[in-house]
């Protein structure tokens, strides 16, 4: 844990956090903050609403630079009741790193960052979510935690249930590399495996033999504090850019937290007055063999259908239903962002540059968003002195 200074903790206890309460992200019914939330009753995502204005903002960043380069550091945003008492692994404040050498036909001028996300705790950035969830879960007293996942949703559940010192279980796709199921373990989880996708396996939860102690279940977007976790990704970007917005976000999408995070994010910074009226514009990325976002963007549709046969080896992106998807969508048409399906074969050589010409070892979700965008930059998307920012969400050394 880091330390932190004592004048500071007399305003970060119980009463001093600006989080209010729930809202409905697709009614707007409200609901208390500090008790248990799964879905609203209309089956969509809970979002936690703060009272916000420029004084807090002026407040925030007054404090920040005497704060712990973790996501704690914004901890006026995030939900805590207990902020001292906090499961804390070090998660959060990656480095934004500038491409100098990458060849980018019709960049012409644009300049390109990568958010390497793969120096989180378990190695991506699962941990900022699972951090908020599993620490929310624990001082709400839950009596243990679960969640489906293709693999890194899993490590960082198991990591943080163990530091919490509640008990984990996780389910996972058959297919899913064993190292991951091993690393669990080690953290004392217990594993459920399913033929099929993620879809399949969060099945063997809502069964008797995987829910039947009432463990939470913190899959994707089916509680409220995955997304503030998330979120604090925008909020690092802010801060890291000096309070100025990038223009462009390239974000590989499987459930979609991270967007719907950094989308609410920015409105959050825009409240408090740090950041001006310019919001990025998100391109969500999927792979070719399993891309329901992409699909229903183009249509104009407003919620995606089912990915019906997902192929695809990366495995973050394997996601054929998310539950937020019409979120998704909404940040994508309200920035006037675009979404971009990327051929699997490509991601060997993007990979590769990326390690050759700029010191960068990315993951396979990393290498996809990297393609993404080399191809929106051939198509000219990008205008002189825009910044455009790739999510490399984790460590390749997962998958192995
Ligand atoms: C989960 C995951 C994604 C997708 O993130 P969402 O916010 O759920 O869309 C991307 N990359 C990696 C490495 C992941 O583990």
């Amino acid at each position: 844990m880091n330390p932190e200074p004592t004048h500071e903790s007399a305003n970060a206890g119980a009463g001093q956090r600006w989080a209010t309460s729930l809202v409905c992200s697709r009614t707007g019914v409200v609901a208390a903050l500090d008790a248990p939330a799964f879905l609203s009753p209309a089956g969509a995502p809970w979002l936690v609403e703060y009272a916000l204005d420029p004084a807090r903002g002026e407040q925030l960043r007054r404090a920040l630079p005497g704060r712990p380069w973790t996501l704690w550091r914004y901890r006026e945003l995030l939900p805590l009741a207990d902020f001292e008492r906090r499961i804390d692994l070090g998660e959060g404040a990656t480095p934004l790193v500038r491409l100098r050498r990458t060849p980018c036909s019709g960049c012409s001028g644009a300049e390109l960052w990568v958010k390497d996300e793969a120096g989180n705790p378990t190695g991506s950035f699962k941990a900022r979510g699972l951090s908020l969830a599993v620490n929310r879960a624990r001082e709400l007293g839950a009596p243990g935690v679960q969640l489906a996942s293709a693999g890194n949703a899993a490590l960082a559940l198991a990591a943080y249930a163990a530091a919490a010192g509640l008990p984990a279980r996780v389910a996972l796709p058959a297919d899913t590399p064993p190292a991951i199921a091993a690393r669990c373990r080690d953290h004392g989880a217990e594993v459920l495996s399913s033929p099929g996708t993620l879809v399949d396996a969060a099945r063997l939860l809502s069964e008797p033999a995987g829910g039947g102690e009432g463990f939470w279940n913190l899959s994707t977007l089916r509680e409220p504090y995955r997304a503030e976790g998330k979120k604090t990704m925008g909020l690092e970007l802010a801060e890291q850019l000096g309070w100025e917005l990038p223009d462009w976000i390239v974000y590989p999408l499987g459930g979609g937290t991270g967007i719907v995070g950094m989308h609410k994010a920015f409105a959050e910074l825009r409240r408090l007055g740090l950041v001006g009226e310019k919001r990025p514009r998100f391109v969500a990325v999927q792979m070719a063999g399993c891309a329901p976002i992409v699909r229903a963007f183009a249509h104009g549709q407003e919620s995606a259908e089912p990915w019906e046969e997902p192929h695809t080896r990366v495995w973050g992106l394997r996601v054929p239903r998310a539950l937020g998807d019409f979120l998704v969508l909404r940040a994508l048409r309200e920035s006037a962002g675009r979404a971009v399906a990327v051929d699997e074969s490509c991601l060997p050589d993007v990979a590769a540059r990326a390690a050759r010409d700029e010191g960068l070892r990315v993951g396979p979700e990393g290498a996809a968003a990297l393609a993404a965008t080399l191809g929106l930059a051939a198509e000219g998307a990008f205008a002189a002195g825009e910044r455009v920012v790739v999510f490399q969400t984790g460590d390749p050394a997962n998958y192995l």
